[in-house]
């Protein structure tokens, strides 16, 4: 008999995934925090520190949910940091934006 046949098991597998997954994309935000406040220090940055690349106005990070994002206050332009799309995409899945970076 499958584990899935009652609903039960079923309802406490999907608990326990949901838990994991959880964990995991916390543990990701801490890590890309970390990595966020490092290149805040001064020493470590580049010239065009938080200018767009489009424009050259500056940016503004804002969180939107668990992202974390760089806001353009000049053309509205959106930047994603490494890892931060990553993020995205794993609460994406089945929607419009994880079909088309092929989550
Ligand atoms: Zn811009």
């Amino acid at each position: 008999m499958s584990q899935f046949s009652d609903q039960t098991g079923y309802n406490q597998e999907e608990a326990e995934f949901k838990r994991r997954e959880a964990e995991a994309l916390a543990a990701l935000r801490a890590k890309l925090d970390a990595q966020r406040a490092e290149l805040k220090s001064p020493a470590s940055r580049p010239a065009n520190w938080m200018e767009c690349p489009k424009c050259g106005n500056q940016l503004a990070e804002t969180r939107r949910g668990d992202v974390m994002v760089d806001a353009c206050s000049g053309c509205a332009g959106v930047f994603l940091d490494k890892g931060e799309l990553d993020l995205l995409l794993s609460q994406s899945k089945g929607t419009v934006l994880g079909r088309l970076f092929g989550h």
